[in-house]
């Protein structure tokens, strides 16, 4: 790191087959700045067509000096020309280097335009607008002799676009130790780049709104892609790219512990790659001490942890589960993938026996159903989406009393996952009876009754609050039927059940069902629960 030794690390030799290329004359530990280096010319920003490039390219190459334009025309041109200006924008267009993330603007540097390609790249290029100066370091240890490589590639995806991708813009095959892999090495390698360009696309797919909507999905997939990046050796090249957006999904939401710790694993990362005065290093710095100065912090809490904090929370004493968290109560979106093995769900890499290793609860309002063969139903989750739920079970639906399949009424599924179904959208395939619950209350109506229960029915030094007025008093009235809560007079009480509609949740809280699941410690794991669901207290 720091700067550039006297003398170089490198040769300019003849390699075989490439032309010219850099030679490491020295061991290059990681990290290591190798070259820094400014433009002798540059494209200008706003380059229109090729002939106002041509023109340009003309003048610049003109006011070059003698070594300089000597060196200049020494580079490898690919392009068919007629003239020395068409020649000189042939030589640009092949040895040009970025300036800057938008590809608009590129450069020509005599040393680092000498640096040729390989996909497994050793080395990498990046234009530093704080040093106005294009570096090249180190991303592995480079020994004596071996060649040092970038990459000419806009992302690593797997050998034949590789090979595409370089013959289209550099009308070369690459021949590099990643392309020249024995067949079932080759194929590994192919089917992992595969997984993690599919991750990408579909992280990119959510855009913003779906680092919220689906976030658990997401930093599922980032999570995968880091597994397979670190894979069977740590590639920081991958690496560098999936943290800030494990970052990003945690500060959109609210996870400030989390956000700290995957900033801080990007530090590192870009001073190996690009050095300690890189903008990015800088931006990550900032964010490793206070993580709300990004922008997407804020767009939602529902991850919400101090710095300090671990996320999961243990519940107070006597505090009562809260039916709107969604990390015990999810979206749909956020269930774990049936084809995934969500190392965050469950326990063993193998999907037949995969247990969970923490409890989370489905819950969805029933839209509509219908049983031709099986009963399936259309239902609501807790961020309004639709989707189908089918009952594989042994009986097909037909265990579930007629009474319970109402719309308007909620299932609650413990340990879901999001199957792929042939024939439909994604939904759930229910299976297992005991994992199921119908609760004759709407969504809606459920998460509201938490709520009150969690305000009502708890006490302060003797002081309740009355279901009915909501006046603070010291009553000792309970309702009959469920003794949930509380009327400071049989006034009140009459009232609530008649017009404020405690008939209904009534029945829901007199359910033993209804009161364990208030009561289960959701955080604790202790192996897996069942319908009817009992606890300690409640049994
Ligand atoms: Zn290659
Ligand atoms: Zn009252
Ligand atoms: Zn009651």
């Amino acid at each position: 790191m720091g700067a550039t030794t006297s003398l170089p690390m490198y040769a300019v030799e003849d390699v075989p087959g490439k032309g010219k290329g850099l030679i490491a004359t020295e061991d290059i530990p990681k990290g290591t700045r190798i070259t820094s280096e400014k433009p002798i010319f540059t494209s200008g920003e706003h380059v229109g067509t090729m002939e106002q490039l041509e023109i340009r390219i003309h003048q610049q190459v003109g006011s070059l000096s003698k070594d300089q334009q000597r060196e200049f025309c020494s580079m490898e041109n690919i392009y068919p020309y007629n003239n020395s200006t068409e020649r000189w924008r042939g030589i640009f267009r092949t040895n040009a280097l970025p300036m800057g993330p938008e590809l608009a603007t590129g450069g020509i540097f005599l040393k680092a335009c000498r640096i040729n390609h390989a996909c497994d790249n050793n080395a990498q290029n990046f234009w530093n607008e704080n040093l106005d100066q294009l570096t090249i370091h180190a991303v592995r240890d480079i020994v004596k002799g071996e060649e040092i490589t970038i990459s000419y590639l806009r992302s690593r995806r797997n050998r034949r676009a590789r090979q595409e991708e370089l013959r289209e813009n550099f009308k070369f095959t690459c021949s590099c130790r990643l392309c020249s892999l024995p067949p079932d090495q080759s194929r590994d390698s192919d089917s992992k780049l595969d997984r993690v360009h599919e991750l990408d696309c579909v992280i990119e797919e959510g855009g913003v709104p779906g680092l919220v909507s689906s976030a658990r999905r997401m930093l599922g997939y980032v999570d995968e892609q880091v597994r397979l990046w670190n894979e069977p050796a740590p590639d920081e090249v991958g690496l560098v790219r999936a943290y800030p957006d494990a970052f990003q999904i945690a500060i959109a939401n609210g996870d400030l512990a989390r956000a700290r710790i995957f900033a801080q694993r990007v530090v590192p990362l870009y001073m190996n790659s690009i050095g300690d005065e890189s903008p990015g290093v800088a931006q990550y710095s900032k964010l490793v001490r206070d993580p709300t100065t990004h922008d997407y912090y804020g767009m939602s809490m529902k991850w919400k942890t101090t710095l300090d904090e671990k996320r999961r929370k243990e519940t107070a004493q006597g505090q009562l589960a809260d039916l709107r968290d969604r990390e015990t109560f999810p979206c749909f979106d956020d269930l774990p993938d049936e084809q995934d093995l969500d190392t965050d769900y469950f326990e063993c890499r193998d999907m037949a026996n995969r247990r969970p290793v923490r409890h989370w609860c489905f819950l969805a309002e029933i839209q509509d159903f219908n049983s031709f063969i099986r009963l399936q139903m259309t239902v609501k989750d807790v961020d309004g989406a639709t989707l189908p739920l089918f009952f594989h079970t042994n009986r097909r639906g037909d265990e579930l009393p007629q009474s319970q399949i109402q719309k308007g009424y909620t299932v609650a599924i413990l340990y879901a996952v999001r199957h792929a179904f042939m024939s439909c959208e994604p939904g759930i395939r229910h299976e297992n009876p005991q994992m199921m619950k119908i609760f004759h209350l709407s969504l809606d109506g459920l998460q509201s009754l938490s709520e009150k229960v969690q305000n009502v029915s708890t006490e302060l030094d003797g002081v309740r609050t009355c279901h009915g007025c909501g006046q603070k008093g010291t009553s000792r009235k309970r309702c009959g039927r469920c003794s949930s809560v509380w009327y400071c007079t049989r006034v009140c009480q009459k009232a609530d059940w008649i017009e404020e509609g405690h008939k209904a949740e009534c029945k829901v809280l007199k359910d033993p069902d209804w009161r364990a699941m208030l009561r289960l410690k959701w955080d604790e794991f202790d192996g897996h629960v069942h319908f009817p669901l009992r606890t300690r207290e409640t049994s």
